[in-house]
């Protein structure tokens, strides 16, 4: 399965991508987690980006397609990959067919109000990437991780200013590629409804999955 996944900031890609990602077995791919942990170890790339990301730009599309194109010829990704925040770019669309053929794009659709409510009350495990809501996915422990008992962080990017502004990038580089994939040829593109609870979402996801899987087999 070459996958990607597309929506809104907030909208529960990640969320998802970890459901997806061990179903099908295959790696989830987050550029924004590549990114935060190049920052946080003030590598090169980090140094680049810090900037950009805190103030809820888009990384230039040169970096962001060298950074996957590195990516994916990992070892990992032989057998397919889930790809979350790649692309956000017509530009990153096209240099992504270069690189590979992708079979199906989630898209989960969810509304601009909803996206703050979101987004405002997401915390972040940031080693493993790990997202948790004060309300709709609380940790057993509050403000603590499931898995390590490390302590949990709010993103610099997720204060309401920076959300407005992400939500403006999105709108006017990312949306376009809504029509894109839905035109693709041999693409299956899959709508979502982001709105439901987190279970239900999930199973939806799911049934695409298993109808995309088995319109592969028939190709085979
Ligand atoms: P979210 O899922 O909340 O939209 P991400 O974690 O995917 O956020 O991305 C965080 C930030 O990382 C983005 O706001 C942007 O600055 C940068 N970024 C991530 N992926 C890309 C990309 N494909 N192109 C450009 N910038 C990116
Ligand atoms: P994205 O990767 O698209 O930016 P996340 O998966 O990080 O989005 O989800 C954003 C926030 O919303 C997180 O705090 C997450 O726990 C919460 N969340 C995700 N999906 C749902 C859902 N279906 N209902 C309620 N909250 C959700």
């Amino acid at each position: 399965m070459r996958l990607v996944l597309l929506g809104f900031p907030g909208a529960g890609k990640g969320t998802q991508a970890k459901f997806i990602a061990a179903e099908y077995h295959i790696p989830h791919i987050s550029t924004g987690d590549i990114l935060r942990s190049a920052i946080q170890k003030t590598s090169e790339l980090g140094k680049k980006v810090k900037n950009i990301v805190a103030d809820g730009r888009l990384v230039p599309d040169d970096i962001m397609t060298t950074l996957i194109e590195d990516r994916l010829k990992q070892n990992d990704c032989q057998h397919g990959f889930l790809l979350d925040g790649f692309p956000r770019t017509l530009q990153q669309a096209s240099a992504l067919e270069g690189i590979t053929k992708i079979e199906g794009v989630i898209d989960i659709e969810l509304s601009e109000e909803a996206v703050i409510e979101r987004l405002t009350g997401r915390r972040i495990h940031p080693a493993s990437g790990r997202t948790y809501h004060l309300l709709y996915q609380p940790p057993r422990v509050q403000d603590k991780d499931d898995v390590t008992g490390e302590p949990l962080i709010q993103r610099p990017d997720d204060f309401e200013a920076t959300i407005r502004q992400r939500l403006n990038v999105y709108q006017i580089q990312t949306s376009p590629l809504k029509a894109y994939y839905q035109h693709a040829p041999a693409i299956c593109y899959m709508k979502i409804n982001g709105a439901e609870p987190i279970p239900q979402v999930k199973e939806k996801i799911a049934q695409a999955l298993t109808k995309l899987s088995h319109a592969r087999e028939k190709i085979d």
